[in-house]
């Protein structure tokens, strides 16, 4: 008989009693704003999702659910082992490989019986393991007519990427042996850049006219270089296969036509309008929305499906639903797209839970919770001890209604990523309920920011040297050395944990000197 590890055998003992272990269904998208889902109810109400909102109907939605790196390739790494990325070894999507021999959720959940499966979108480099199944799009995937890779093998599946995994995973669901719980993780590529839309759902808007953000024209006065020299603009960054300008290069010749048939008209009455400025951006802007949302409607009817599922089999008593992004995503606000920044529409994720009988269906939570945690809550509901090595804490007692009273109060963040793509300083911070300290590091540009958020909510200028917040400031660093070193963040960022190109690319000369603190 193989010997069961100690914290597999202290989970046997401690949950002897517990009644069956429930399913766990993660639904994953990537770059799935939370401002583009109802149930959050934002003031643009961009997008009506009711598959996705049935979840927070059902159970709860996470008001400040963040995320410890705002970029994909490590927000997923965090969710498979619990821990930083200083500790899982994938700090940037650049040069990063998964290590995929480490202790993972997946892994223990296998081990504790579940059968487990992993289709979507997966972007780590090296192949799923702790699996029985796994079909994934290789590196970023593409929307339409995808290549595949099955347990292995290369496939090419014909048809839209959203539909797609939500197909293989009904079908795993479907032949799954019935006597086993069982962990299904479906992960999206949609609604990721360059934000291609199932053709069925062109124009699904009628040409709606979407209102914009306070800050699409912001001029990053009150706060630093960083802000300033990034490249993420709608206005700048924005590409014209991003803008639909030019077609997508997977599609067959029927789908052309379809696609052809929405964008070719509103091109040539773009061109011929020859907009300018702040005209433009708005253009872009517009643009943007259509797609984006476009590809969410087809993210909402997936959850569908699989919720139907769910409730059709008899499994919603004894089934845990999450539903989640890698990160947050600018629509627009600060003029931005993409993700990256510790500011709250990046470091922010959706992050929705459905566990019938155990949560109260439409219950609210403004606590800080994290990606860091979900490992963590997967475990604890399967009854799995938490090895002592991941770094979040499980959700299950706030699933329940318990809210622990020494929950988390302040949280780590530290993004790599630099200088390409998107150009954005690497920079730590923690974030409290109402405050941001950030400190920009790894280039000549070094600095620090203050941000109150009560006072702004938008995230607009910088007290850091108003003299009025020197206290605040003291318990902010305080609480910063406290994190890192309860966290075990290294003192000194290896140059290849910022990407492929290391330390530099920072602008150099009178600009960046005066922006050092
Ligand atoms: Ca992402």
């Amino acid at each position: 008989m193989r010997l069961l590890p100690a914290f597999l055998l202290a989970a046997t003992a401690v949950y002897a009693a517990a009644p069956r272990q429930p399913n766990i269904v993660f639904i994953f998208s990537d770059d799935h704003a939370y401002q583009a889902i109802s149930a959050y109810g934002e003031s643009r109400k961009l997008l009506q999702s009711p598959n996705i909102d049935r979840i927070a109907k059902n159970g709860i939605r996470f008001d400040r659910a963040v995320v410890p790196n705002s970029i994909c390739g490590p927000s997923r790494a965090t969710v498979l082992t619990g821990k930083y990325n200083h500790l899982n070894g994938f700090p940037n999507n650049s040069n990063s490989r998964f290590d995929g021999s480490q202790m993972t959720f997946p892994k223990l959940l296998q081990k504790a019986g579940y059968q487990t499966a992993m289709i979507g979108k997966w972007h780590l480099g090296s192949d799923p393991t702790g699996f029985d199944f796994w079909q994934i799009l290789p590196g970023q995937g593409a929307y339409y007519n995808p290549p595949m890779i099955k347990n292995g093998e290369q496939i090419k599946v014909s048809g839209y990427v959203t539909d797609i995994i939500t197909d293989v995973s009904l079908e795993w669901l479907k032949q799954r042996d019935k006597s086993k719980p069982f962990l299904l993780m479906s992960q999206h590529k949609a609604p990721h850049r360059e934000w291609l839309p199932a053709l069925r759902h062109l124009n699904a808007d009628k040409d709606r006219v979407y209102p914009e953000p306070e800050t699409l024209f912001d001029d990053y006065s009150g706060r630093g270089i960083a802000e300033r020299d990034q490249d993420m603009t709608i206005a700048k960054t924005m590409h014209e296969r991003d803008l639909k300008l030019a077609p997508p290069n997977q599609l067959t010749p029927e789908q052309r036509k379809e696609w052809d048939a929405y964008y070719e008209p509103r091109n040539a009455k773009f061109r011929a309008a020859n907009l300018q400025g702040k005209d433009l951006v708005r253009w872009k802007y517009q643009r943007y929305m259509h797609d984006y949302l476009a590809t969410l409607r087809a993210v909402d009817e997936s959850v569908g499906r699989i919720l139907d599922y769910i409730e059709r089999e008899g499994l919603a008593e004894n089934t845990v639903i999450m539903y989640a992004s890698d990160q947050g995503f600018y629509l627009g606000e600060h003029g931005w797209f993409d993700k990256r920044w510790i500011f709250e529409e990046s470091l922010r994720t959706p992050l929705l839970v459905q566990w019938k009988g155990v949560t109260k269906p439409g219950t609210v939570n403004k606590d800080l919770v994290s990606n860091l945690d979900f490992a963590e809550t997967f475990l604890d509901a399967a009854g799995v001890a938490i090895p002592a090595e991941m770094q979040g804490r499980s959700l299950v007692p706030i699933l329940r209604g318990q809210r622990p009273a020494d929950w988390r109060t302040s949280f780590y963040y530290q993004y790599y990523e630099w200088p390409a793509p998107h150009h954005v300083r690497p920079h730590y911070g923690v974030v409290t309920d109402r405050y941001k300290l950030v400190r920009f590091y790894g280039t000549s540009d070094e600095y620090w920011e203050l941000f109150d958020r009560e006072k702004d909510p938008h995230e607009l200028k910088s007290v850091y040297d108003d003299p009025g917040y020197a206290k605040t400031k003291a318990e902010l660093e305080k609480e910063l050395a406290r994190l890192r070193k309860e966290l075990k963040v290294p003192d000194v960022v290896p140059a290849h944990w910022l990407g492929n190109q290391g330390r530099g690319g920072g602008k150099k000369g009178k600009q960046g000197r005066q922006e050092q603190k």
